[in-house]
Order: structure tokens, then C-alpha cells, then sequence
């Protein structure tokens, strides 16, 4: 009998175990991607443009066989897999909160009907929730995980060549709808997209990774993470190519990859974190939320706040819906420590605009920035966006490239402008001050 090949966060054909697995029962595979409104609907217009530009690409890798259907899944899943009477429903398993409640209600439904619901493997190369303490506890701390994480190890999948499947030609399948108009530029979407990137960081980018990653004037990282968040490259197809490297770029590459599995793990153990503090004492620290707050924050979010670093960075997400990690480091500890805005209204807008949005990586970070979350760096230490600047930029042409009210101040002092050129502010805050007043509201909660 023919079997239902979902697509949700996978959006592959090759290193795809629950393809393979779905390949040992069937070569009559029906390839399917509901669009959820849940999903898309707080998603932001540059995600959800990536998205349906993966599933074009997607769509043709399967020669124009991908199922398209709208709506709730518990009813669209189950119409599909009826039309084409299939035995099995085939996943990755979504570990996230809503994806674990949405597929609970999917595999109920097709029990109703005596059709099989299978999950193999997930977007991690470790499923989250396998790797635990030798008590059986989750880790709270990221090295303990790391260390315990590389032991567990990701062997690939037996890959099934799945040029002998058959994918089942859909008898009904919505269009696809035009992807929105976005102010921002996208990367170009798919698998072949995603493998050409990585390939080509593999010979010109690694050697350096472990000294450029943290510049964001240079283009030193992988810019991966889309592909991850849509699962045009799975992290264990990075990993195994990794392993055949012994130099320091590969060792901290694999480390950032597994902050990605932390933050998911510790999301799939604490699914409440996704809104609430990791760290409850934080339940009790002061934010400020009144109208100058309000004001505040547009000026964040517009990159208007007269720190230069800062306002870079807000602008090179609005430009590209993607930031470099260390400047989203400096803006949302800007956000937190001295504007003393809740980390919540900063990880909304990041996931409104982030071409990679993932609910794990992103509250998990800010939590992290805010000290509220796992493994805390110590709240008094407290990013001084000068310095960081200077140090993270130090021909300042990053923040040229984004601040055009800057371009004609030369070299590093773009970081502490002596005179403020027409159009760009003053600073809305400042630090120094900014910095006692956070110390002291961290002091309140942590006395209690
Ligand atoms: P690379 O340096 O090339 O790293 C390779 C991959 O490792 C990334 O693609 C990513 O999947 C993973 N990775 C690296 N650093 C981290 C990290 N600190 N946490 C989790 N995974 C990591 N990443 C997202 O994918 N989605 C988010 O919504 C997101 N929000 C963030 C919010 C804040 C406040 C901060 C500080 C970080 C956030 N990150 C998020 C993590 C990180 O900034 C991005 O993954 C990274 O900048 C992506 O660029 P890259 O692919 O070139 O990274």
C-alpha cells in the first residue's frame, strides 16, 4: 500500500530518515506540506516567503508531485491519506510545543481510521530528550550537554536510494500562494541552495571559522541557519562532514551546532519556556513598560538609538531578516540591560522578522542574554555596546554598511562620534547610568 510522506520542518530529500524509513515500506509515496495558519500566521512575512520559496524548490525536486492542502492538519492529513488509501502517515518527529500537540491530534485522528502514524528522527542529530544525565534528569548546563551530546553520537541513516521511489502523483493539490512581497532580502531557498552554501564554506570559510565567526564585518560564518529552520540541510549531514576534520573551525562549529540541539532539548523538557523564565526568581525582576518604554523600544526596533553597533544591527534585520550572532548578543542585552525592556518584546519582533525564527533557539537565547535562562553568563556582566563595537568592528565597516547616516565618519570612530551627523540621534540612554540601574534591579530578585 502507498504511505503519506509529511513535510514539516524537513524540507530535503537526501539525508531524510523518516524518507528512508517511509521508502522501506513503500516505493508509492504521496509527498505532502499543509500550510497551518497557526504557523504561519505569527510568523512574519520574510519566513514565511523563505518557506514558500523552499516548498517551490521542493516541489520540483519531486517533479511537481507535492501535495499541497490548507488548513487544520488533523483533518488535511487524514483526507490525503484516505484519498490515496495509505497505511502510514511518515514524520519527523516536531519536538516544539504546538508541533507536539498538533501531531498528538493528527495520529489520533488516523488511528480512527486504522492508518499508522510513524515518526523518524527529527531536525536534531540527536532527538530532543535522549540525551540525559546518567540519572535520567535533563542538563541544565551547556558543556555537561556538549560532552554527553558528542558521546551519544548521530549515526546517518542507512540511506535508501530514493530514486526508485515513486512519488504518488496527487489527485487534487492547491496552488501554492505567491510569495508575499518583503522588504528584506531572502537567500536563495532549497536544498540545492542550502548544500551549495555549505560546500563552499567547507572550502573557503571553516579554516578561519574559529577567529571570524565573532565579526561581523566580515562575512565569517556559515548564514546556515534558514536552511536549518526549514531543514534544507540537516545539521547531520554537516556534522559528518565535520568529522572528517580535525581542525579548530570544525571543533567550534560543531559546538554551535549543538547549542541548536541544547536550546531544543531544553525547550522539549521545559515547553513552558518558550514564554515563561527558565529561571523563576526572574518571575520577580522589574521591567519598565509604560508609554517612554513603548517609545524606547520603537526606537530599538527602528535602529534609532544612537548607539551605532545597535542600530546596525536592528537595521541589518530588517534588511535581511537575518543578524550576526554577536550583534544580536549586543542588541538584546541593549534591550534588556539598559533599556530594561522585558526579553519577551525583543524575541517577538526578532521572530517576526528572522528568516531563521525557531522558537527553541530564539526564547532560549534571549533568556540566555537576559539571564533568565540556562547556564546564565552572570548577569553583572553587562555588554557595553561602545566597546563591543569597537572590538567586534574595528574598521567600524559594519556599521557603515547599515548606518548610512555614518558612511561619511571614517575608520573606528563611527563607535564614539564626536560630532552627530545630521539625522542620526543623540543617545537614548546612558550606559553607564543604565548599567548601576540594572545591577540594582538584578540585586532586588537575587536577595529575595
Ligand atoms: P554559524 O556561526 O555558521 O553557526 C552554524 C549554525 O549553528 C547556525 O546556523 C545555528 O543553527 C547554530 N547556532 C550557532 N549559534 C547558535 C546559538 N547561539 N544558538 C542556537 N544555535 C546556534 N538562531 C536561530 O537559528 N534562530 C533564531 O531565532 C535565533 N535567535 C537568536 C536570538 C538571540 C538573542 C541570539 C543571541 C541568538 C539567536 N540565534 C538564533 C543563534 C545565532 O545567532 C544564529 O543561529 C546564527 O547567527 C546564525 O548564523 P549562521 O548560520 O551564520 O551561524
Amino acid at each position: 500500500a502507498p504511505v503519506v510522506l509529511w513535510f514539516r520542518r524537513d524540507l530535503r530529500l537526501r539525508d531524510h530518515a523518516a524518507l528512508f524509513e517511509a521508502a522501506k515500506h513503500s516505493k508509492h509515496i504521496l509527498a505532502l506540506y499543509v500550510l497551518d495558519d497557526r504557523l504561519l500566521k505569527p510568523a512574519g512575512s520574510p519566513r514565511v516567503a523563505f518557506l514558500l520559496n523552499s516548498l517551490r524548490e521542493l516541489d520540483k525536486a519531486l517533479s511537481g508531485r507535492l501535495m499541497i492542502r490548507y488548513g487544520d492538519p488533523a483533518r488535511e492529513v487524514v483526507a490525503a491519506a484516505r484519498e490515496i488509501r495509505a497505511a502510514a502517515v511518515h514524520v519527523s518527529a516536531d519536538t516544539a510545543p504546538y508541533g507536539r500537540e498538533r501531531d498528538e491530534a493528527v495520529a489520533s485522528a488516523l488511528e480512527e481510521h486504522r492508518i499508522q502514524w510513524v515518526e523518524t528522527g527529527s531536525s536534531y542529530a540527536v532527538t530532543p530528550g535522549r540525551v540525559t544525565k546518567p540519572d535520567g534528569t535533563p542538563y541544565r548546563v551547556f558543556t555537561p550537554f556538549y560532552r554527553a551530546w558528542s558521546q551519544h553520537g548521530w549515526p546517518r541513516p542507512a540511506g535508501t536510494d530514493v530514486s526508485i521511489v515513486d512519488w504518488v502523483k496527487p489527485s487534487s493539490s492547491s496552488a501554492l500562494p505567491e510569495t508575499p512581497e518583503v522588504d528584506c532580502e531572502l537567500p536563495p531557498a532549497g536544498e540545492e541552495a542550502a548544500l551549495s552554501v555549505w560546500h563552499d564554506f567547507l572550502s573557503d570559510g571553516l579554516a578561519d571559522y574559529a577567529s571570524e565567526r565573532d565579526r561581523p564585518d566580515h562575512a565569517g560564518t556559515t548564514k546556515l541557519s534558514p536552511y536549518l529552520r526549514w531543514g534544507a540541510i540537516h545539521p547531520r549531514t554537516m556534522l559528518a562532514d565535520l568529522a572528517a576534520k580535525r581542525s579548530e573551525g570544525a571543533q567550534v562549529l560543531r559546538s554551535e551546532l549543538c547549542w541548536r540541539e541544547f536550546h531544543a532539548d531544553v525547550l522539549w523538557n521545559r515547553p513552558e519556556t518558550a514564554r515563561k523564565n527558565y529561571d523563576r526568581r526572574f518571575d520577580g525582576m522589574r521591567y519598565d513598560t509604560g508609554k517612554t518604554a513603548q517609545e524606547m523600544f520603537t526606537q530599538w526596533r527602528e535602529g534609532r538609538t544612537g548607539y551605532p553597533i545597535v542600530d546596525a544591527g536592528m537595521r541589518q534585520l530588517l534588511a535581511e531578516g537575518w543578524m550576526h550572532n554577536r550583534v544580536r548578543m549586543i542588541v538584546a542585552s541593549f534591550l534588556v540591560k539598559d533599556l530594561h525592556l522585558p526579553w519577551w518584546w525583543g524575541a517577538r519582533h526578532f521572530m517576526r522578522h528572522l528568516v531563521d525564527g525557531d522558537l527553541a533557539s530564539n526564547q532560549l537565547n534571549w533568556q540566555w542574554v537576559a539571564g533568565s535562562g540556562t547556564d546564565a553568563a552572570p548577569y553583572f556582566r553587562i555588554f557595553n555596546p561602545t566597546t563591543q563595537g569597537q572590538k567586534f568592528d574595528p574598521a567600524g565597516d559594519y556599521v557603515r554598511r547599515y548606518v548610512p547616516e555614518l558612511r561619511g565618519v571614517e575608520g573606528k570612530a563611527v563607535h564614539v562620534l564626536k560630532e552627530r551627523p545630521e539625522g542620526y540621534p543623540e543617545p537614548i540612554v546612558d550606559h553607564a547610568e543604565e548599567r548601576q540601574v540594572a545591577l540594582q534591579r538584578y540585586g532586588a530578585i537575587t536577595k529575595s
